[in-house]
Order: C-alpha cells, then structure tokens, then sequence
C-alpha cells in the first residue's frame, strides 16, 4: 500500500480554535471550514469543534448542506451568501445564516416568505472591492432589510484585503470607513480573519472568523507571539520507495533541471506528486524531511513521485518516514516559501488521492 498519507491532528484544530476565542473573551468565532476545511475534511472537523464552536462559515450551499446531512446543528454561515434565488428555500430549511453583499440578493431575500426568519449578516466593501455595499450606500441597504419579516438579526460585516500586513496601514483604514457607518447602526459586527484575529483587536467585534488559524497556520512570520502558539493540525507523511547513488554532473528527473555535484549524491525517490497535491512549481532546495533530518527536494516534481538528497542522511534508506510538511520544524508556510504558492493552496489544493487519516477525535 502506498503510505501517503495526510495525518490531521484534530485536538490542535481544538487548541487553535480555542486561541481564536481566546482573543475575544465573552465574545463568539465562527470556524471557517469551507474548501473542505482548508483540505482538512469538513465533516470531521465540524464534528471535532461540534461542542466548542459557535458557528461554522462555509462558501456555498453546497458544503453547508454536506455539513447538515452529517449532522451539525450549530449555525452555519453562508459567508459569500447565495447566487441563485432557489437557494432561499434551503437557506430557510435548513436554518442557515446568509451574508447580502449586493442589491440582487436583497430583492431576492424581501420577495421570499420564510417559514422562519435567518440571521443576516450585511457585508460593506470597507476597501477589498470584491463583495459588498460601499460605504455611502451601505446604511440605505441596511434600512432596507432591517424590519423584514425573514431576518431574526441583522448584522455588520466586512472583510480585510491586508490584515496580515500591518505595515500597510490599510487595515485601520478599512476599519475607520466600516466603524464611522456602523456605529450608528444596531446588531452585531464582524470582521476579523486569522489575521485580523491575531493583530488587530480593534477590529473585533462580536463575531470573529477564523479560517487558517484553526489549521495551525500563521499568517505572519515566525516570530509572532500567538501566531507562534498555533498547532500545526496536517501532518503529511509518505516513505521513500527508492535509493540510488550518483556520481557528479548526472541529471535527476523530469527534463534534468537538478544536477549532482560533488562526488556521489543518494537520492531517495519519494511517494507523492503534483497529481496528489505537491506543489510542481517547488524549486530544488525545497525542504522535506527523512527519518527526522531535514533535507532538500532535488529535481522536478513529478505526478506521483518527487526526489529528495539523501547525503545529508546516511542512515535513511527504502521505507523511511519522509514528512512534507506539518511538523514545528517544517511548517507549511515554509514549504510555500519555495512554491511560488501560499500556505492556504498547499493544504486547499490536496486532489485527495492521499487518504486524510484523523488522530484525536
Ligand atoms: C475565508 C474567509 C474567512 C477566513 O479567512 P482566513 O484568512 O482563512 O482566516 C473569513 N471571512 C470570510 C468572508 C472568508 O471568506
């Protein structure tokens, strides 16, 4: 059997879950567990954060109805809200909250008779420009659905474009624009991301959202004092299936971008590829590590096998424990570094060939 395999720790998704709310005391955090919780598995996370969660935040219908025929009860926020007007009937059914973000949806929601009224959360494009009321207009589209007979609570949100940039100072300027608007207007508020979450308490409000975080994914550099507590909750593993020894100048892989040097380079031939989610854009050099040494990729990845140098670890050899990523020692957000990629695609983009294997549920 092939021993790829993406080892999800589901205590640290809890441990990081509880440092999100430990950011807002007395306050609630809904778990953003769309894109199949990060390629964590969103049944089994939603399962595992079942008693601790206030809410779960997905992107679309369809995963907030995976999640309820698996039986979660808690509310589930459609975070982008619906695209089309039949979606309303299901939203109604099955009890789910709904972000508004443009005109359509508000003469969609007033025209539909609720059996029972949904929680609304009324999104202002504070300086993302992608979804969302602009703030001049956003307190006459909040007049208009605030008093609808489908609406339990009407609520504030926006989203930040650069939180994990404090330099940028964009931030307090999206916050300024939403505040200056909100402020006059009731209901709750929410606008924190993991990055929002973790910096910047002004912007807290009652609800925060976070998704990376919960993964044990910083979204800033080593060195950040809670980004540093976060537990890594994927732990990708595979084993090498194949040594060979080279003398210098030989070329290794896919059109021979790496080339050996020195005088006899082993390399370990390792199961996993682009085809079960590893980046292909990784550069030689890329860490991966084997039988606990960190090493390096060498060569092009292929679809179901990269290489690694072995040198620097006499001892490893056909069967032995290679690691990706997810280990404090090689955290993915390292490994994205030689990717050309974020953090976010490497644990997203999983074709799901590698079977996700769960430890303390
Ligand atoms: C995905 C998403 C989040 C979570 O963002 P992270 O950066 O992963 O914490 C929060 N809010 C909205 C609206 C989102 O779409």
């Amino acid at each position: 059997m092939r021993a790829l395999r993406a080892e999800i720790d589901l205590q640290a998704i809890r441990h990081n879950y509880a440092l999100a709310k430990a950011q807002l005391p007395g306050g609630r955090a809904v778990a953003v567990i769309k894109a199949n919780a990060y390629g964590h598995g969103a049944t089994r996370v939603a399962e595992a954060l079942g008693q601790e969660a206030d809410a779960f935040g997905v992107a679309c219908i369809e995963e907030a109805i995976e999640l309820r025929q698996s039986g979660v009860v808690k509310p589930i926020w459609l975070l982008e809200g619906f695209f089309h007007n039949d979606e309303l009937v299901l939203i109604d059914e099955l009890r789910l909250s709904t972000a508004i973000h443009s005109d359509y949806q508000i003469e969609a929601f007033k025209r539909h008779s609720f059996k029972k009224p949904v929680d609304v959360w009324l999104k202002m494009d504070s300086g993302m420009h992608r979804l969302g009321f602009a703030p001049e207009v956003y307190a006459s589209a909040f007049a208009q659905l605030q008093g609808s007979p489908g609406i339990a609570q009407l609520g504030k949100m926006t989203h930040f474009a650069c939180a994990d940039e404090p330099a940028r100072g964009y931030t307090e300027r999206q916050w300024q624009r939403f505040d200056e608007v909100c402020s006059a207007l009731p209901g709750p508020v929410s606008a924190s991301n993991s990055p929002a979450t973790l910096y910047w308490p002004m912007a807290h409000g009652d609800w925060l959202r976070p998704g990376l975080m919960l993964y044990g994914i910083s979204p800033f550099a080593p060195g950040h004092e809670l980004g540093d507590q976060l537990k890594p909750a994927m732990r990708m593993v595979s084993e090498i299936i194949a040594v060979r020894e080279l003398p210098a100048g030989e070329p290794v892989g896919y059109g021979g971008r790496f080339r050996t040097s020195g005088e006899v380079t082993r390399v370990g031939v390792v199961a996993m590829g682009y085809g079960d989610g590893y980046p292909r854009q990784a550069l030689d050099g890329t860490p991966v590590i084997v039988d606990g040494v960190k090493t390096r990729l060498i060569g092009r990845v292929s679809m179901d096998m990269l290489m690694v140098d072995l040198t620097p670890v006499p001892q490893a050899g056909i069967y032995s424990e290679v690691v990706l990523w997810g280990e404090d020692s090689l955290r993915v957000e390292e490994v994205s570094g030689f990717c050309d990629a974020i953090p976010y695609e490497l644990v997203t983009r999983l074709t799901g060939r590698a079977p996700l294997v769960y430890k303390n549920a």
